[in-house]
């Protein structure tokens, strides 16, 4: 065993409000500068919808991640490092501008000088990048507009591939309309797919805390790192040739404060933690052959705190006391293994990412019209899973590659603990069973 220490963060979906003052505030801190106008290290997204960059998620695409090849063994999908060698002057297969989008501002000078006519003056958009107007097709956001209609949203992915399936009990259709937010961050994967596409060995993850971070020196702007994360979460600088991403505010985290995401989260709902994990059997477990037992294999990576086994071996691998005492009261440690409500985002990419999600735990459309409350009673939940407003089989196609028996187990405890709550706020006696 070789212990290794991990921070993580867990969200909980259900508590997002869609505001993307987490969004405003990383950018503020991090990507407020010439060359990264159109990066946003934190994205908050509506789904259904396309993401962002838009259809990151059709990875036949980009070609990002991990597979296995014939033998069983882990390859990355864009080719292995000495391939990229070979390819070094060939376009690596990335999204361009369009998919992210260009950033504008609006030109208020045409509300004042404008002349007379007939229609009101508008603020004509002008790129933040060549200064001149721009036609407003595609943002970060652009699904919100679309108000997760369903029948709109027919270009996320994962929609495709549910209907693809002739999934019958999807009909996606506009009385049947779902949405939810999504916030998403570079998910410092302790697989990263980044760091083995890069030429040039510039990224790399620490070994304090596995935070994924680019040598700004090494960097050779290659962008194999772009095409290799299946996440879409590391940038091009245009203006520095350089490719950057979420560090995890390190520099915040070394002295024991959240990252700004987190601190400035209005509805509260992300946690950080770290917790301990066996270093020696990551490749292992990201190479496990069914793409529905990875989850599993990242649980098992997790290591007790409290087990005087785990504790001697992390001490003698240089793990500090007080990390050791954080580990025991990591929240992400509790939430994922613990009580197992947390799920990573698309683990079938076999990165191990590090950012999990608590599922929305959305109302069950027949209690709704009979009772008029959100009817979290487990039992009924149990039962009429076929009418919870977002389709199980979306969830488990984003958090479990595509088992729903795992996505409605963690709905039920959730249920659970929501009812359980409310007889103790309401001060009835609380069901312990
Ligand atoms: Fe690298 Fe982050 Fe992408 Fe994982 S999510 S592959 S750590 S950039
Ligand atoms: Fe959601 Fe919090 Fe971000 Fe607002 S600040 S969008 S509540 S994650």
């Amino acid at each position: 065993m070789r212990v290794m220490s991990q921070v993580a963060m867990v969200m909980t979906l259900d508590k997002c409000i869609g505001c993307h003052t987490c969004s405003v505030t990383c950018k503020q801190a991090w990507t407020n500068r010439a060359g990264t106008e159109y990066a946003w290290f934190n994205n908050v997204e509506t789904r259904p919808g396309q993401g962002y960059p838009r259809r990151y998620e059709d990875q036949d695409r980009w070609k990002g991640g991990w597979e296995l090849n014939r033998r069983g063994n882990l390859k990355l999908k864009s080719g292995g490092r000495l391939k990229k060698l070979a390819q070094l002057f060939a376009s690596p297969v990335q999204p361009e501008l369009k998919d992210y989008y260009e950033p504008w501002t609006y030109d208020y000078q045409n509300l004042v000088n404008a002349p007379a006519g007939d229609d009101f003056p508008v603020a004509r958009p002008k790129s933040l990048i060549t200064g001149k107007d721009t036609k407003i097709e595609w943002s970060a956001n652009w699904d919100d507009d679309l108000g997760g209609a369903t029948e709109m949203g027919h270009l996320d992915p994962v929609v495709e591939k549910l209907r693809s399936e002739a999934n019958e009990r999807i009909k996606f259709e506009y009385e049947q309309t779902f949405m939810f937010y999504l916030p998403r961050l570079c998910e410092h994967c302790l697989n990263p797919s980044c760091m083995a596409s890069c030429p040039s060995g510039a990224i790399y993850k620490r070994t304090e805390d596995g935070i994924v971070l680019v040598d700004q020196d090494r960097c050779r702007g290659w962008r194999q790192c772009v095409t290799g994360c299946p996440y879409k979460k590391i940038y091009y600088n245009h203006k520095s040739g350089k490719a950057e991403k979420c560090t995890f505010c390190y520099p915040r985290i070394e002295v024991g404060i959240p990252t700004v995401c987190a601190e400035t989260c209005v509805g509260r709902m992300r946690y950080i933690g770290i917790f301990l994990y066996d270093a020696d059997k990551v490749t292992q477990a990201a190479a496990r052959p069914n793409e529905q037992d990875l989850y599993e294999a990242q649980l098992d990576l997790m290591l007790d705190p409290s087990d005087p086994e785990v504790i001697d071996a992390a001490r003698r691998d240089g793990i500090p006391e007080d990390w050791l005492e954080a580990a025991r009261k990591s929240p992400v440690y509790a939430l994922a293994k613990t009580l197992r409500v947390a799920l990573p985002l698309h683990p079938e990419y076999r990165t191990m990412p590090m950012v999990w999600y608590v599922p929305p735990l959305s109302p069950i459309v027949d209690l709704l019209k009979e009772q008029g409350h959100d009817g979290e009673d487990p039992d009924n939940l149990f039962g009429a899973i076929e009418s919870l407003r977002i389709p199980v089989e979306y969830l488990a196609e984003l958090f479990t590659a595509g088992d729903t028996e795992l996505v409605t187990h963690v709905l039920r405890k959730l249920a659970a603990m929501r009812a359980y709550m409310r007889n103790v706020t309401l001060g009835d006696e609380p069901d312990e069973s």
